[in-house]
This record gives C-alpha cells, sequence and structure tokens, in this order.
C-alpha cells in the first residue's frame, strides 16, 4: 500500500552564476498500486524529480509523501522506496546474489535465512536462479538489468522508481522486458514511476503518462488521452 504526492515540488541547482531550475513546482499524485510513465525531452527534470523521491537529491521546495508522511528528511535507506537504474549500478566485485542480499543485509535486521530465501524466490520469479553464484561481469546486458531489478523487488519496497531501466536494451530484449515489467507489476501491484523517452513503452505500460518540459508538469493522462487526442 503506498500512495505518493508530490507538492509543488522544486529543484534548483546552483552552478557558479547560473540557476538551473531542473524541477519547477510539479505537483502530482500517484495512487496505490499505480503505473505512472513520466516522459519528456532529454533535460527536462525526469531523473532529478526521481533521484528527489528517492533521496538521493535534497529539495529546493516543496514536500513530497509517501502515505500522507512527508518524506523530504527521510534519508535514502529508510525511505522503503527502491529505484533502477539505466547503468544497472550493481556491484562488480560482488555475485549476483551478493548484489540482491545486500541491501536487506544492510538496513534491516532481517535472518540470514529469510534473506536467502526471499533472494531465491525472487530470483526465480525473474530466471535467474542459475546466476546467484556469477558476477556482474559474467552477464549479458538483459541479465544484468534482471538482477538490477531483483536487488529493487527482493526488498518488498512500497514504491518503484525507474529511471529509463531498458535504454540499454536491445530491441528484442526491450519488448520481452517490457512484458515481463507489465507481468510483475500485475502481480506484485507496487506503485511505480518510470522514466522512459520510449513511446511504445509510455504507451503500452502506463496506468497513466505525465508529461514533463522544462521542469515542469505539462498534462498526466491516460495513454488513451496523451497519445489520441484530436
Ligand atoms: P532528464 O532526466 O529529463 O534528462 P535531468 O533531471 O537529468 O533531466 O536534468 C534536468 C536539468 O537539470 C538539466 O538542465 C540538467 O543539466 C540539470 N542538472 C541535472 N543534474 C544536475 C546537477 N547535478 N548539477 C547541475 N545541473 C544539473
Ligand atoms: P539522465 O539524462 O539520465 O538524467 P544525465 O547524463 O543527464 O542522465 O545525468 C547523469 C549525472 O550527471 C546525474 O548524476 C546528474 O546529476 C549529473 N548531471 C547532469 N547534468 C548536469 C549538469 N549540468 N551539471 C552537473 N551535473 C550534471
Amino acid at each position: 500500500m503506498a500512495t505518493l504526492e508530490l507538492d509543488t515540488v522544486t529543484k534548483v541547482y546552483q552552478e557558479s552564476d547560473d540557476r538551473i531550475v531542473a524541477v519547477d513546482g510539479i505537483s502530482l499524485s500517484i495512487d496505490d498500486g499505480e503505473f505512472l510513465v513520466v516522459v519528456g525531452p532529454s533535460g527536462c527534470g525526469k531523473s532529478t524529480m526521481l533521484r528527489m523521491v528517492a533521496g538521493l537529491e535534497s529539495i529546493t521546495d516543496g514536500v513530497i509523501r509517501l502515505d500522507g508522511q512527508v518524506i523530504n528528511n527521510v534519508k535514502s535507506q529508510d525511505r522503503d522506496i527502491a529505484m533502477v537504474f539505466q547503468s544497472y549500478a550493481l556491484y562488480p566485485h560482488m555475485t549476483v546474489e551478493g548484489n540482491m542480499s545486500f541491501g536487506l543485509e544492510e538496513s534491516t535486521d532481517m535472518p540470514d535465512s529469510e534473506i536467502a530465501s526471499r533472494v531465491g524466490d525472487t530470483a526465480e520469479m525473474l530466471d535467474i536462479a542459475e546466476l546467484l553464484n556469477r558476477k556482474p561481469g559474467e552477464l549479458s546486458g538483459g541479465q544484468q538489468q534482471r538482477v538490477a531489478l531483483g536487488r529493487a523487488i527482493v526488498r518488498d519496497p512500497k514504491v518503484f522508481l525507474m529511471d529509463e531501466p531498458l535504454s540499454n536494451l536491445d530491441a528484442k530484449l526491450r519488448s520481452q522486458m517490457r512484458t515481463e515489467l507489465q507481468r510483475l507489476q500485475e502481480e506484485l501491484g507496487v506503485t511505480t514511476v518510470y522514466v522512459t523517452h520510449d513511446q511504445t513503452e509510455a504507451m503500452t505500460m502506463g496506468d497513466r503518462i505525465a508529461i514533463l518540459n522544462d521542469g515542469e508538469l505539462q498534462q498526466v493522462a491516460t495513454p488513451l488521452e496523451a497519445y489520441h487526442e484530436p
């Protein structure tokens, strides 16, 4: 169960004499279990918005709420929000199993046996159970992306944030992973914010689409409304 609310959220970067308003007063409410796709041109503030929700970037102004609680000052690891990056960001020296269990070991007092069982179940679900003892460098891009997803899923977070998670994959794999992500979303029902520049992903995956431009929210609409306007 998780609703996520952005209330006039703003991010200003100060670069010597330049003020860059990366996110400009965005207000947006994401329902429990909703899959929201965020689209917009490069540099419009998509990643900055996600990073603020994840707690990886400070918020200049405005409020972010998770289930009604203000999380502006909650540390990233305490937010119950998992982020998947375009670059996978796996630890190269750790095995797949290590990558998937690390977060749980660090931020919970879950017993090792339960961590192992969760990692096993998640690996089965993502079809990477046979890779648990490998290192990321020995895996294909698609396999690495599954591990990155697994690392997020295994934490059983309230919210998934995904920043162009499929854009490093070739077209065939991308379409396969798209289908798989939809299946996972239906199965897990986790509130998801998914950034992409791929129109097919936006049209087929989202319950709603948020269109950003120059740091501002232009429109929030269903795929049908967003792409089939007269
Ligand atoms: P998108 O994800 O839509 O491509 P970003 O959120 O990465 O957009 O960037 C939004 C704007 O903020 C851009 O103008 C970008 O150059 C700027 N920006 C992003 N990160 C930083 C940073 N760490 N320092 C300064 N400016 C940044
Ligand atoms: P994306 O388009 O996926 O946001 P970017 O290449 O824009 O990726 O950003 C990658 C990293 O570079 C981010 O950590 C962001 O904060 C940083 N960054 C982006 N734009 C700037 C900028 N103008 N000045 C400083 N850092 C930036």
